[in-house]
């Protein structure tokens, strides 16, 4: 965790996608949040806000058809309204693609937009969301510094063995084509955390943490560092996710558009929206739905849910090479910190690594407890650790704006 700024002081968190906006004011002391919500549908023909302020939850609809600028504008009166703007001394927004560029968080100035706008080429469609997000926040927050945290930067010290593909070199000297890694910010805080759980220091400490939610992925971190992660180029690659495929035969290409005649975009929602959890079960994306109709007898929830415990397991065990020796596997993310048998179905495959699960704490540890789930003769611990990346965003952002 970077070390807690002097004075008390609330940072605006914003998250930026392509129709959407999500938005906390965080204490940087405490990582609560003092108002959190969501802008949904944005560019729509219904577009709202939801939010929750001292625990009452509140709708507001916006006009149709308007998109992030007014939803910020909205966002402003809101703010304003609960004299919250007092205790604000910066933005921080979520950047999903820093490229090799950004190796940590920065101040934002035209030259940060630049880089970002660069970096947009290999993530598009979240590019260009957090770059409308950026500019709108400039214009209603015209004296507030802001700052830039990206879900990469965590990741740029992994070796190139680690993050090359076995493609023509050329496209990474030319283009930037490599592995970047992602929910680097959620990876950061759960290692942080857990060294503290266990009273490790960091700098001396194996982990593998799995940020288990919509989107999935692992990371083994040695000593308090990144060495691999299973997203890559994209948030794609890897584990099975709740609408994501994560790893295929790249062959599929040509079967699909040769056989098929599926366009790039087509080729891109089916991998994108339409396969994992969601894919496989023909029922939902959502963990909670599938493992209802698993324990009711779905044959192909129950299928989905194998297979995203035995992909996960093996990504796990496959990190055992980089790290040699394991200290704690770390579950995080809706997923990661609710369902118990996610949890014991990985587990049990991973019982050669010397954790021994211990059932009633697995069975225990939900609704935002962290906790140790290993039983007390286990060689490696396993911990649920609950994220907080607006809390990482949110002290970034205060410590680096706090000289100015
Ligand atoms: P996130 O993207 O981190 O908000 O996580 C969303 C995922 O967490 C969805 O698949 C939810 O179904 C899953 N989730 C949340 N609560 C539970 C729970 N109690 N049991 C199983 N999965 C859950």
């Amino acid at each position: 965790m970077p070390t807690l700024p002097n004075n008390p002081n609330h940072v605006l968190v914003l998250n930026c996608g392509s129709s959407s906006l999500k938005f906390a004011i965080i204490d940087v002391n405490t990582g609560n949040d003092i108002i959190s919500g969501l802008a949904e549908r944005l560019g729509d023909d219904a577009p709202s806000i939801k939010y929750k302020f001292k625990g009452e939850k509140t709708t507001i609809k916006l006009a149709a058809n308007q998109a992030h600028a007014h939803a910020i504008d909205t966002l402003v009166d809101l703010i304003k309204d609960h004299n919250l703007d007092e205790q604000l001394v910066a933005v921080g927004h979520r950047v999903v693609h820093g490229g090799e560029h950004f190796t940590q968080s920065v101040l934002i100035d035209e030259h940060v937009i630049a880089g970002i706008k660069q970096a947009a080429t290999l993530a598009p469609l979240h590019g260009h969301a957090n770059l409308l997000g950026i500019s709108s926040a400039q214009a209603s927050f015209k004296n507030l510094p802001q700052v830039a945290v990206f879900d990469t930067a965590f990741h740029q010290t992994m070796d190139e063995v680690a993050y090359l593909y076995a493609l023509p070199y050329q496209l990474y000297k030319d283009f930037g084509v490599r592995r970047y890694g992602f929910h680097g910010t959620s990876h950061f805080y759960v290692a942080g955390q857990t060294a503290k759980l266990l009273a490790l220091p960091i700098e001396n400490s194996n982990f593998i943490s799995a940020h288990l939610g919509n989107g999935c992925s692992v990371c083994a971190i040695k000593n308090g560092k990144s060495v691999d992660t299973s997203m890559g180029l994209t948030p794609l690659e890897g584990l099975v996710m709740g609408t994501r495929c994560g790893d295929i035969d790249p062959g599929l290409f040509n079967f699909l558009t040769t056989q098929l005649n599926y366009t790039a975009q087509q080729i891109d929602d089916l991998l994108n929206q339409k396969s994992g959890l969601l894919g496989i079960s023909e029922l939902s994306n959502d963990c909670r739905t599938i493992e209802e109709a698993a324990i009711a007898g779905n044959s192909q929830a129950m299928l989905a849910l194998n297979m995203f415990c035995y992909r996960l397991a093996k990504q796990i065990a496959a990190y055992m090479v980089p790290l040699q020796k394991l200290d704690a596997l770390i579950f995080t993310g809706g997923i990661g910190e609710n369902s118990d048998i996610i949890r014991g179905k990985v587990l049990t495959q991973l019982a050669f690594l010397g954790i021994n699960l211990d059932p009633q704490a697995n069975l225990d540890a939900r609704f935002g407890q962290a906790g140790l789930i290993s039983a007390a003769n286990s060689t490696s611990k396993a911990v649920v650790m609950p994220t907080n990346e607006e809390w990482v965003i949110a002290l970034d952002a205060a410590n680096i704006t706090k000289e100015l």
